[in-house]
């Protein structure tokens, strides 16, 4: 089964929920920890992993033979992200630009050009305790994390259980995370902002055809109406999670919920549980 742990809004305790589940379901079942959120991964601060292999994610970039070019400026008409400029002379490329969609050199009449590997990011593995585990890291200053995100998915097994951290918001890297999940927790917090950025989710969710439960983090820091949407668009709330100083304070030295306070691995089982059901139909 592929757990996917999103949240429309960051900060909200995504982290917390995927690295917990994990941890708490070792004991029983093969898992996989899967951070997707490769702008700034963070499950690795919780469970330190050992790190045994790591690979180079590149993207292809077009390189010009400008001995066979004419010049046609074909290449830069079909490049849908401007990657290409073709002058009288000169062709230009603009690599920080370039998706690695292959068009231009599919399309170049004379052949022209070929392709180079580019460096954006990278994957790590390894394993913690008996969770397996991966990341992927994307360059700083790098703008498509969707390339990072599908390698660190390759890693994922049919076997067992596989929780995906995915990143906040609701653009691509969430799509490219989240999609071929057979269940996605939302992790929100009820103030108009978490009720704002959960709607947002939901409608990508459902867009996606992923079966969504919500978990409450924070409760008792602002209203009811998470709760309340939730009821009318039918979205079980899987978990709630109060606001408490001593879950903020294990946070906040990078210990995980279930390790800090072990009377919650209890509460994790039965969200998993729940999950699964839900996943079977029930
Ligand atoms: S499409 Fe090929 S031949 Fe035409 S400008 Fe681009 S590289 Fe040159
Ligand atoms: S590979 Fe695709 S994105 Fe990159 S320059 Fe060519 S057409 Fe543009």
């Amino acid at each position: 089964m592929i757990v996917s742990v999103a949240s429309g809004k960051g900060g909200t305790g995504k982290t917390l929920v995927a690295t917990s589940l994990a941890l708490c379901l070792k004991d029983r079942e093969r898992v996989q920890l899967l951070d997707c959120d490769v702008e700034e991964p963070d499950d690795h601060i919780f469970l330190a992993p050992v790190i045994t292999g790591s690979e180079m994610v590149c993207i292809p970039v077009p390189e010009i033979d400008e001995k066979k070019c004419n010049f046609c400026g074909k290449c830069a008409e079909v490049c849908a992200y401007h990657g290409m400029a073709v002058f009288p002379q000169q062709v230009l490329v603009f690599p920080n630009l370039c998706h690695g969609c292959g068009a231009c050199s599919y399309l170049c009449p004379e052949k022209a050009i070929s392709e180079a590997g580019r460096e954006i990011g990278v994957v790590e593995w390894g394993h913690s305790h008996s969770v397996e585990f991966a990341h992927g890291k994307l360059n700083v200053g790098e703008a498509m994390p969707t390339p990072v995100i599908r390698r660190v998915k390759e890693q994922v097994s049919r076997h067992g259980v596989a929780i995906i951290d995915v990143s906040p918001g609701t653009s691509c890297p969430v799509v490219e995370s989240v999609r071929g999940s057979d269940f996605c927790l939302l992790v929100t917090e009820p103030t108009p902002f978490g009720l704002n950025d959960l709607t947002l989710a939901v409608e990508t969710l459902r867009e996606l055809g992923v079966p969504c439960g919500v978990v409450i983090n924070r409760a008792g820091v602002g209203d009811g109406e998470v709760e309340e949407y939730c009821l009318q668009e039918s979205i079980p709330v899987l978990l709630t999670i109060p606001l408490d100083t001593e879950i903020a304070r294990l946070y906040s030295k990078g210990v995980t919920l279930v390790e800090g306070m072990p009377q919650w691995r209890e509460s994790f089982l039965r969200l998993f549980e729940r999950i699964q059901e839900l996943v079977a139909g029930k």
